[in-house]
């Protein structure tokens, strides 16, 4: 694990470098989450501490009772597109590190980067076997999926496969975790500090151009905060650069293919059709030498109705949809109204709103005055209601706890003096 953090140092550029070509987030987004992969593996080097068991003497005359972990056997992880050098380091270092071993099958749209840390995983001297790349869609996911050989399963992408990879792993006797989509709601209160909001809030909604299961998607204006946040926000968002993340000073790159741009394209439409207020438009952008990119500029829907469709479905876009609620109180009962539960921002100077947002919220990933509450290396990426199917969630503790089998031994050695031979 420590040859692999240096390794994976030694190489941070050429891996992000490799990031945004194959996933078109700029250079600065694919740093960012290569910092986050090899936080993982430093979490993962100190396993002996996060694997230790229990023990306890004389639980009966001269009977000792133990608990030690054990690892679960073979493991396949099955990524998405959106953070290719990232996500496969939620699950490999611990996986490796407490004894089992892995097969990591990254998104077939972006499986570029995974051969070069399989390379440096060879450097580092990982034994044949342990660490296993395998490329290809849904067909290999299945199979993975029913091997009696496999007996763990971590999955993160869209809620629906989600949901196909829990039950139908599950049927087959194996422990799983999946991690599904999202639709995050982000409130804005008046006494929001505005530069700051505003900043953090475009950062959120337009950074990977959408594509995290942590953008800010519903923006909820609160108590007529719209009358200061919405010009602001929609300045920032029409004063962001687009074109190819390797450019610098580019804020935004391309989305994934030409069916995402036009399926978000396609979303807009539906809700100009719903009656939302199209504020700004970023469709069909003419970006210079790259015209036939999957580029969008930012979009801001406002007036946006919370059962309407754009307010229900994960665009995975540069798409924000504003929302009006006339209290805290109404706030909260929208977010809690929605089908997922990955993450939920409040935007205040208020201690106790932010409080009662905290206690009351119902999502695993909260954000006060944060646009992307993403879990550091040592804390659960913790996605609720139909953003996760499963029980104990990626990195940290649950990792260790995932990726072993508790064993529990009572023991008594009887004395040679009280054999009865
Ligand atoms: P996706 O669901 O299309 O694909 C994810 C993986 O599943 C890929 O490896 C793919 O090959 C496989 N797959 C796709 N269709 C399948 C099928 N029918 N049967 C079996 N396997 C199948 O997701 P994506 O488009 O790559 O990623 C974007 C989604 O991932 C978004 O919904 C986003 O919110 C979600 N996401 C969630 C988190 C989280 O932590 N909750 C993190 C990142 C992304």
């Amino acid at each position: 694990m420590f040859r692999l953090k240096n390794l994976l140092e030694t190489h941070f550029d050429e891996l992000a470098r490799s990031i945004t070509i194959e996933n078109g987030k700029i250079l600065d987004d694919a740093r960012a989450e290569m910092r986050r992969a090899v936080e993982n593996v430093e979490v993962a080097c100190g396993i002996p501490m996060l694997m230790l068991g229990d023990f306890a003497e004389d639980i009966a005359r001269g009977i000792d009772e133990y608990m030690i972990r054990q690892p679960v056997g073979v493991i396949a992880a099955i990524c998405p597109f959106n953070f290719p050098g990232m996500i496969p380091f939620w699950y490999l270092p611990y996986a490796v590190a407490t004894g089992n071993s892995i097969i990591i099958k990254p998104s077939e749209r972006t499986p570029l980067t995974m051969v070069k840390v399989f390379q440096l995983l060879e450097q580092a001297g990982f034994p044949a076997g342990v660490v296993n790349l395998i490329h290809g869609g849904a067909e290999v996911v299945n199979a993975l999926l029913d091997h009696p050989l496999v007996h763990g399963i971590t999955f993160v992408g869209s809620t629906a496969v989600a949901r196909h990879v829990y039950s139908r792993a599950s049927l087959h006797g194996k422990r799983v975790q999946a991690q599904g989509g999202a639709k995050n709601p982000v409130i804005i209160l008046p006494d929001a500090d505005p530069e700051m909001t505003t900043k953090i809030v475009t950062d959120s909604v337009y950074g990977n151009a959408g594509q995290r299961c942590l953008a800010a998607a519903n923006i909820v204006m609160v108590s007529g905060a719209e009358k200061t946040f919405l010009p602001l926000l929609a300045e920032m968002a029409s004063s962001r650069i687009v074109g190819n993340g390797l450019t610098a000073g580019v804020h935004m790159g391309p989305v994934i293919t030409p069916h995402s741009k036009a399926r978000i394209q396609g979303l807009i439409e539906t809700g100009i059709q719903e009656g939302a207020n199209l504020v700004l438009d970023g469709r069909n952008p003419h970006i210079a030498g790259y015209e036939q990119g999957n580029f969008l500029r930012p979009s801001i829907l406002d007036h946006v109705s919370p059962h309407s469709t754009v307010a229900r479905t994960e665009i995975f876009g540069p798409v924000m949809t504003v929302i009006h609620r006339n209290s805290v109180d109404d706030a909260i009962e929208l977010v809690n109204s929605g089908q997922y539960g990955n993450m939920a921002c409040v935007f205040t100077s208020s201690g106790a709103a932010a409080r009662k947002f905290r206690t009351e919220a119902q999502a695993g990933n909260i954000g006060i005055n944060i646009g992307v509450p993403a879990p550091m290396a040592f804390f659960p990426f913790s996605g609720w209601k139909d953003s996760f199917f499963g029980t104990l969630h990626g990195q940290g503790r649950h990792a260790v706890e995932f990726f072993t089998q508790t064993k529990v031994v009572v023991e008594r050695w009887l004395k040679e003096w009280e054999r009865p031979f």
